[in-house]
């Protein structure tokens, strides 16, 4: 005997496109008409989907379709960097409605950071609606299930909190919390890579380095969450840097961008910041190309370890660091191609973001949308949901 289809069942069925009539639905799930029209009704009422009244008409009555409401509503994002945050309300597709950046020192600690974030929903949200979820990505490691951020090293005020209950006091719907890496990550293979690969490792080097993996499409968090933590991965012949995390010469510490700046600054070049460091590329500074790519060569370092371990299809760089591709990604690909195994690097691709900074408003919007359109959330949640 077959379980019979969910209503849950039946919206990934018009959502993917697979059935676009109740006649669809019947023939790809067995349902009987009454069956099918009780689903369809379900969905309809809760706005989840609409009934498209034009078909082709090829005479008699044509078949009302049935669509997926991309506008039954808004989820709230914000992906948040060490130093750099961007909040955004997207459709249930994950489209960017509007989107606004807020220079925020994450450091401030949640009840600064939380409160700023959620008062700029609010002015953006401005007659858009309702509001079925919320997604952040955070620079630190992240208990996933809980929601609760994890590096006591690098994040110190935020140690232990568990967000989800913060946010969902304002907005009571489901809050999803994931490392800022892990959302960029998703964001880029969702919209960039999906059709072609299925396995993918993404690493952003910007003022830290972390990584997020994405294996057989999904994202790989680990058993609690802290999967993808490249950054604290010592490499040799370092020279012997301290790294915040108590240890020595964590790739962290020698090829982020702080490592950058600091290299350079020593040998007295006068740099404020990584759009300096870029230009200095871009010109064809010898020097710089020269820090740039040992940097590179100390990342590929530990990448060569991750590709031997995962096989992935694709490396991508991402982040501030990855401005300065060209010398960055030489130094890479000299020591990936000499240290991982032949098979791994065989078809191996070393790519530059195609997203850039927008990945993580979108990994953030998929990962509260593939959470609260699951079939078993559809099933579970109560009609005043959407
Ligand atoms: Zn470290």
């Amino acid at each position: 005997m077959t379980r019979l289809a969910t209503t849950g069942e039946v919206l990934q069925l018009i959502r993917s496109g697979e059935a676009l009539t109740r006649a669809d639905i019947g023939r790809v799930t067995g349902l009987s008409r009454p069956a099918v029209a009780l689903r369809v009704s379900e969905l309809l009422q809760r706005g989840l989907i609409v009934e498209d009244a034009e078909g082709p008409s090829t005479g008699g009555r044509p078949p009302v379709r049935l669509r997926f409401n991309t506008a039954g509503g808004v989820v709230l994002v914000a992906s948040l960097g060490a130093s750099r945050t961007q909040i955004a309300i997207c459709d249930l597709t994950g489209e960017v409605l509007l989107r606004t950046d807020l220079d925020i020192d994450v450091e401030e600690g949640p009840d600064v950071v939380l409160p700023l974030v959620m008062d700029t929903w609010k002015k953006l949200l401005d007659g858009h609606g309702p509001v079925v979820g919320v997604g952040l990505g955070v620079p630190a490691t992240v208990e996933f299930a809980a929601g609760r951020t994890e590096s006591a090293r690098v994040m110190a005020s935020w140690t232990g909190v568990v967000i989800p209950p913060i946010i969902a006091a304002r907005y009571p719907v489901p809050v999803l919390v994931d490392n800022d890496v892990n959302v960029i990550a998703m964001g880029e293979h969702r919209v960039a890579y999906a059709s072609e690969l299925d396995d993918l490792l993404f690493v952003k080097v910007s003022t830290r380095i972390g990584a997020g993996v994405i294996s057989g499409g999904s994202i790989l968090r680990g058993a609690l969450g802290a999967a993808g933590e490249i950054g604290h991965i010592p490499v040799r012949d370092g020279g012997g840097v301290l790294c915040r995390c108590g240890n020595l010469d964590c790739v962290d510490s020698v090829a982020s961008g702080t490592a950058i700046l600091r290299e350079l600054r020593a040998k007295g070049r006068d740099v404020l910041s990584l759009a300096d460091v870029t230009a200095l590329v871009r010109a064809g500074d010898a020097e710089t190309m020269a820090v740039v790519r040992q940097a590179g060569r100390w990342l590929g370092e530990v990448i060569s370890g991750a590709v031997n371990l995962l096989n992935p299809a694709i490396v991508v760089l991402g982040g501030d660091v990855a401005e300065m591709f060209q010398p960055l990604v030489s130094g890479v690909r000299e020591v990936v191609y000499q240290r991982s195994t032949q098979l791994s690097t065989r078809s191996l691709r070393i790519e530059r973001s195609r997203l850039g900074p927008g990945a993580g408003i979108t990994g953030c919007a998929l990962l509260v949308i593939d959470h609260i359109l699951s079939a078993d959330a559809i099933d579970a949640a109560t009609p005043r949901m959407l």
